[in-house]
């Protein structure tokens, strides 16, 4: 049975994870109103990962008959400076997750939720590729600045992006 600290920590990553989702689908909204279609794409794919996150863990925590405590979602960025801004703060996000999964796996280890850990490890691992991505992302964004033949490229190129793979 996993401790109320450790329930109550993982409901919190839930919403963080929801949060993700959201904020990345407001980061396609925005890019699909400045034209950037293919980077919508892309970032409407990472939105759904988002949420899958977020089941993995509420599935989680039904496989060990403990209690799902859904709560609002906060409200995401909506306005952007430009492209390069979008998947900045896309890095960015991806690094606080980085340190609300540590903190978790972390509490876990203390409270001896050794099954929590082990799904953990899947996150930590998944957040070493999402960081990664994310950072090559806004490289080749900050390369091509604001040349409006690469721009339009490196649109198609996000565009490429399954539901599986990790192209960009
Ligand atoms: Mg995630």
């Amino acid at each position: 049975m996993l401790s109320d600290k450790v329930q109550a920590a993982i409901n919190d990553q839930i919403n963080n994870e929801l949060f993700s989702s959201y904020s990345y689908l407001s980061m396609a909204a925005w890019c699909e109103h400045q034209q950037f279609t293919g980077c919508a794409h892309w970032l409407r794919l990472q939105s759904s990962e988002e949420y899958g996150h977020a089941m993995k863990l509420y599935d989680f925590l039904i496989a060990r008959n403990a209690r799902v405590v859904l709560r609002p979602i906060g409200q995401p960025a909506s306005d952007f400076q430009s492209i390069t801004h979008v998947f900045e703060s896309s890095l960015e996000q991806e690094q606080r997750v980085s340190a609300q999964i540590d903190s978790l796996y972390e509490l876990a280890f203390h409270e001896k939720a050794f099954a929590a850990l082990v799904e953990l490890e899947w996150f930590i691992t998944e957040q070493v590729e999402e960081e990664k991505t994310a950072r090559e992302v806004v490289h080749k964004f900050n390369l091509v600045k604001d040349d409006p033949a690469s721009l339009l490229d490196l649109d198609r190129e996000m565009a490429s992006r399954t539901a599986d793979g990790e192209s960009a």
